[in-house]
């Protein structure tokens, strides 16, 4: 068995990410693209793999039905091109299934139904059950109602974090770059190709500096970010070219094409979303409880110098030490409690409050550290 189709393993489930660079060509939507990728579908499915897809380009081909052209950050016509332009791409998603007898079904994801674990929990039944009926999940991003609080911002995260929920085995994150470079080819012109990252450390996330002279909607930046998520869900992930014919198939199959990113041992499923959720607010700590959170995981009231935003029990928030967040946590009070047992000790908690449910501010099981 060749290294790659060792490390892949057998890939049941697999997420498949399609970007605007991908879909549209000269500016119109590429319909022998959108046919070729339900075609490797269907034959995924026929070797009894379920597939599900993340698809950009609603904005690009609303703006072009509505002969729009809006300035740079101009949000209100984006967001009602992403409404022209949602219903378009899925009409001719249906269409290009339809041809393999696969019916498919749109699911438009914001950042704050994902953060809300109820909602993040229907949504996975809904995904079982539509995967239990052969149908394939199509999923974007909400554009119509997505302010910046509420966003994803690229389907890169979006994705990986629909692989995490669904327990997915492989994520394809197709692009218009075949994978990882050592530095941005498009800057330099030595950039040497990278096949397999095993770990991501500060050397790889160096490798995606580059991205922020404006290149694409992400650029590699999000792309390793991705890989972090489908490291701790235990779901590989590969960067292939939307270009390389057959590729999402052939990436299945475990052929060498793309960069593919070793998944790591897996993290329990709630500290995972913990990570990925939405932040409500922030606890500011002392160097002492500093130490606590990252060798313990342990954080009572009296390391607490601080508490900003308005929480509930039960929501997300940043765990910080001079000034840097090392992790998150879900806090057994709510924002009000927390700022008036802010360095108390817990015995006290119960004459401030009337009532105690636990002497930690944040319980160890509820605190995902962001540091490794
Ligand atoms: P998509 O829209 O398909 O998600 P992006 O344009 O967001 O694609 O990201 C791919 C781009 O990232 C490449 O075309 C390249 O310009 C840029 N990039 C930055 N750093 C690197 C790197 N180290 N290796 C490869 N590509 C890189």
């Amino acid at each position: 068995m060749s290294e790659r189709k060792d490390l892949l393993g057998d890939v049941r489930r697999v997420v498949v990410k399609i970007g605007t660079t991908s879909l549209i060509k000269d500016g119109a939507v590429s319909k022998e693209f959108m046919d070729s990728v339900a075609e490797q579908v269907f034959r995924l499915r026929e070797e009894g793999r379920q597939v599900l897809i993340v698809t950009s380009g609603a904005i690009g081909i609303g703006l072009k039905a509505m002969g729009a052209k809006p300035k740079p950050n101009e949000m209100p016509i984006r967001q009602a091109a992403a409404s022209v332009g949602q219903s378009i791409l899925m009409q001719r998603w249906s269409e290009s299934f339809q041809r393999y007898g696969i019916l498919v079904a749109q699911i438009l994801m914001t950042f704050d139904v994902y953060s809300d674990r109820d909602s993040a929990n229907n949504l996975n039944n809904t995904v079982e059950s539509l995967l239990d009926n052969s149908v394939v999940p199509i999923f974007n991003e909400n554009d119509a109602v997505c302010i910046n609080e509420i966003k994803f911002g690229d389907n890169d995260t979006l994705s990986a974090i629909v692989a995490s929920r669904t327990d997915s085995d492989l994520l394809v994150i197709l692009s218009d770059i075949d994978g990882l470079y050592d530095s941005n080819p498009s800057e330099n012109r030595d950039a040497r190709f990278i096949p397999v990252v095993h770990r991501i450390d500060d050397s790889i996330k160096a490798m995606a500096g580059g991205t922020s002279s404006g290149f694409g909607t992400g650029g590699m930046k999000t792309k390793i970010d991705a890989a972090e998520i489908c490291r701790d869900a235990r779901c590989n992930m590969i960067i292939a070219s939307s270009k390389v014919y057959g590729v999402v198939y052939r990436t299945v199959a475990g052929d060498d094409v793309g960069t593919l990113f070793v998944s790591g041992d897996e993290v329990p499923k709630k500290r995972r979303w913990i990570k990925s959720a939405h932040a409500a607010g922030r606890i500011t700590i002392d160097k002492g409880a500093e130490k606590a959170v990252l060798e313990h995981r342990s954080l009572l009231p009296v390391g607490i110098r601080k508490v900003e935003g308005e929480f509930r029990k039960g929501e997300v928030v940043e765990i910080v030490c001079e000034g840097r967040i090392i992790a998150k946590g879900v806090p057994s009070y709510s924002s009000k409690e927390l700022a008036s047992i802010a360095g108390r000790h817990s015995d006290e908690i119960e004459g401030i409050l009337g009532y105690r449910l636990h002497a930690d501010a944040v319980l160890s099981e509820n605190i995902a550290l962001l540091t490794i």
